[in-house]
């Protein structure tokens, strides 16, 4: 059913810049709930950067929301336990007390939701690039185009042109561990005996920082994160320098010699941005504009997911978007922002090198169901 601006007595108009995982979410979600939505992307094509992710049970179900979650779940993977090794032994194995996670490729995720986008209907615009964006509902595009709309979402991503063009005050900060993301063949049977099923959060302290997050994606793909400091030039090198990832983790020589010969790898560091708020008028941001984190709790997509869904939760029950927008923030900031800052924590002290870190409050994001709106899932 549209949903009418009480007003001019049109039907609702959003006008969102970017088209990963928030800007995809929120799109469906305010056409889901009668909204006339166009989504921009500035690339040639809507496609997903990096290679794996993980979604815990707060993205499961903003995928269940949007009536996407069967066609994610084919083909991605609940590992048996999340296990943490130190020097190559394990030392904690990690079941989270049965709450839902996946972990699957970037592109698997991303295929399904732009299925669903144009399922129902949100008018998507590749080579469209915002530059701008303001309070009174405006939304700037590259080619000079100005389109009015009763919202515009700034959606595009940790570099937001929208956020930066408005002024809104931000905190950016950089961190001094980076990591490479690949998915390689999973190659299981040459790996020797072990549990290869399971995620294992490989941590070597000795001789230099080097830690491997292990994720089977599937039966075939495997998503490795090979993490080392900016400031190790071997470790950070792309093209990966197999010598020295081999050096201390030999018995994945296999998969790094796949990994090795991917040479579009890229090195990233974690950043964090933080906002005096995300809402201005009748532009909300949403996702890494809003509040990009560091990846050690991986919630950083998950939040985006719940907030962009949560959005159009809000907006149906305010009579005019401000006061919806206002009401949104109010209710998922602060989860966001203890989740960014533990998260921010982990990263900076490499916390999860201990093991059973995934404590009650490290799993607060990941237990929140938005669509009844409550915590569910048993404290451990
Ligand atoms: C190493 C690492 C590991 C991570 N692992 C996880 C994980 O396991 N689980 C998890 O939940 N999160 C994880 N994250 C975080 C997650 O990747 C991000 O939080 C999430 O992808 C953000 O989505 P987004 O849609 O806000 O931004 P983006 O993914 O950056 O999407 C922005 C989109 O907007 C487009 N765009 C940019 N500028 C413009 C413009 N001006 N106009 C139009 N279009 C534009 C871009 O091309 C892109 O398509 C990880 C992050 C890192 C760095």
């Amino acid at each position: 059913m549209a949903n009418i601006n009480k007003t001019s007595g049109k039907v609702l108009t959003a006008q969102v810049a970017g088209a990963g995982f928030a800007g995809l979410t929120a799109a469906i979600a305010l056409r889901q709930n009668g909204w006339d939505v166009t989504l921009h992307e500035k690339d040639s094509e809507l496609r997903a950067f990096g290679a794996g992710i993980y979604l815990w049970h707060n993205g499961l179900r903003v995928l269940e929301g949007v009536d996407a979650l069967n066609d994610v779940l084919e083909g991605t993977h609940t590992p048996p336990a999340y296990e943490t090794w130190m020097q190559n032994k394990s030392v904690s194995k990690e079941t989270f007390n049965g709450l839902p996670w996946r972990i699957m490729t970037r592109s698997h995720l991303h295929n399904a939701l732009v299925k669903r986008a144009h399922e129902v209907g949100v008018n998507v615009c590749v080579n469209s690039e915002a530059v701008a964006a303001d309070a009174e509902g405006r939304l700037t595009l590259a080619s000079g185009e100005v389109l009015e709309a009763d919202l515009i979402v700034g959606a595009d991503g940790v570099g937001s042109k929208v956020r930066d063009s408005m002024g809104f005050k931000q905190d950016r900060w950089v961190s001094t561990d980076g990591i490479i993301r690949l998915i390689v063949p999973r190659l299981k049977d040459q790996l020797g005996e072990g549990e290869w099923d399971n995620t294992i959060d490989m941590w070597n302290f000795e001789p230099r920082v080097q830690r491997i997050l292990y994720s089977p994606c599937n039966d075939k793909e495997l998503y490795l994160g090979l993490m080392a400091p900016a400031a190790d030039p071997r470790g950070s090198r792309v093209p990966l320098d197999l010598e020295v990832w081999v050096e201390m983790f030999p018995f994945l020589e296999p998969c790094l010699a796949e990994a090795a010969k991917l040479e579009k790898a890229r090195y990233d560091n974690y950043a964090t941005t933080k906002l005096d708020t995300w809402v201005k008028g009748k532009v909300a941001l949403v996702g890494d504009s809003a509040h990009a984190m560091c990846p050690a709790l991986a919630q950083g997509a998950g939040c985006a997911m719940v907030n962009a869904f949560s959005l159009s939760q809000d907006l149906s029950e305010h009579s005019s978007v401000e006061d919806g927008l206002t009401s949104w923030e109010q209710r998922m900031r602060p989860m966001t922002d203890r989740c960014q800052a533990l998260s921010g924590d982990y990263a900076a002290n490499r916390a999860l090198s201990k093991g059973n870190m995934f404590t009650n409050a490290a799993l607060e994001a990941a237990r929140y169901d938005p669509l009844r709106r409550v915590f569910s899932w048993p404290q451990q």
